[in-house]
């Protein structure tokens, strides 16, 4: 027999389901904005900045969205433009969000509309060049990169017809990112050797080493504490550091899986998005001879050093040298490389990972890859 109170449950769990699935339905169809960085650079002075970006956005989606363009106004002396994201919807139901450079030379406002994430883009054209384009990232997420040149250095570029020096030889400062932290455990072996762990030993003895071969060193982080991939590179960007070195321990799937892998970026990893106005020539000469061929030289000093220490420590694992987008390389506006130490999934070389000679060893390796790279800068300049 069929009672009041059945039927009511009945009607329920039917109704229930005919929501889920009309609610199922255009989760399907809809692109997700997962996460925002917002990369900040030089942010005192723009006269006097040393990097060519004032700041990058960059917006991470569950797959590739369609980009769209609106109107572009000119208002109160700002340049007011659209991006429009069909479909799209923030991923945790965010309505709004506000992204604005420290002295107010651009803002990013993000808001959902029934038809997707309009995205509103205001900026001082007396000081900025504004430009985008988009990537996929080592993990294959989509990305949308929203860039913001800084003017007055892009056009003392163009008149002097040369790319001004933007490090310094004199004073090499290095920036160390030691991978993970607080909450962000990163990669775990089965004996619970956690990478945030291993990168923190790892990089501070970096840190010791070159402060003694008289190196300066801004470290990212100094202790087992949340820091944020955008807020790693505007630590680093903001400083006076030359280059930047990311460590990170590695983990696989397959239990076989060892060695080391060393990564850089390079201009084929993004692909324009916008028509390429006058100056995008003088800022991929810029990026393509200071930013990419430096890291890729500094990704192959480091590996190829650590790679050496691994030779006594370990069976020889070379997994190469490798172009990839991964997000600190991306946010970084000085020459940058992020160094896999090898795989804490990988039972015997987790083992290595976690003793703390062991640990020595990579760090040296880590130093005498950047010391390499900075003789090898040294002598190019003094031939030319
Ligand atoms: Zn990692």
């Amino acid at each position: 027999m069929i009672t009041r109170k059945m039927w009511y449950l009945g009607w329920y769990i039917v109704g229930s389901m005919v929501l889920a699935a009309v609610a199922a339905k255009p989760v399907d169809e809809r692109t997700h904005l997962q996460r925002v960085f917002h990369h900040v650079g030089d942010v005192e002075k723009p006269e006097e900045a040393k990097r060519l970006e004032l700041g990058k956005v960059v917006f991470y989606f569950d797959q590739k969205p369609l980009v769209t363009k609106g109107r572009s106004t000119n208002q109160d002396e700002r340049v007011q433009l659209e991006l429009f994201f069909p479909h799209a919807h923030f991923k945790e139901g965010k309505i709004t969000k506000e992204i604005q450079h420290t002295t107010g030379m651009y803002s990013v406002f993000l808001e959902q509309v029934a038809t997707g994430v309009k995205c509103s883009i205001s900026f001082n054209p007396q000081y900025v060049m504004f430009d985008y384009d988009s990537f996929s990232s080592i993990s294959e997420r989509p990305a949308v990169n929203l860039h913001f040149f800084n003017k007055i250095l892009l056009n003392k570029m163009k008149r002097s017809g040369t790319l001004l020096r933007l490090t310094s030889l004199k004073r090499p400062c290095i920036a160390i990112d030691c991978g993970h932290g607080g909450k962000d455990r990163g990669a775990r072996s089965v004996l619970g050797v956690c990478e945030k762990d291993v990168t923190l030993s790892v990089g501070l003895e970096v840190a010791k080493l070159l402060e003694s071969r008289g190196f300066k060193v801004c470290m990212t982080r100094r202790s087992d504490e949340d820091v944020g991939l955008d807020e790693r590179t505007s630590r680093a960007n903001i400083s006076e550091a030359a280059l930047l070195v990311s460590i990170h321990a590695n983990a696989s799937k397959q239990p076989k899986a060892h060695g080391i892998e060393t990564f850089f970026l390079t201009p084929s990893l993004f692909t324009r998005l916008s028509e390429a106005p006058d100056w995008h020539d003088t800022v991929m000469k810029y990026y393509r001879e200071f930013l990419y061929a430096n890291g890729k030289k500094l990704a192959h000093h480091l590996h190829r050093n650590v790679l050496g220490v691994m030779h006594v420590a370990n069976q020889r694992s070379d997994r190469k040298v490798k172009a990839a987008a991964s997000q600190i390389l991306v946010g970084s506006q000085i020459p940058a490389a992020l160094i896999e130490i090898g795989f804490l999934s990988h039972p015997q070389e987790a083992q290595l990972l976690a003793d703390t000679q062991y640990q020595r060893l990579v760090a040296g390796g880590i130093c005498k890859g950047i010391v390499d790279y900075y003789e090898q800068c040294i002598a190019q300049h003094s031939n030319s």
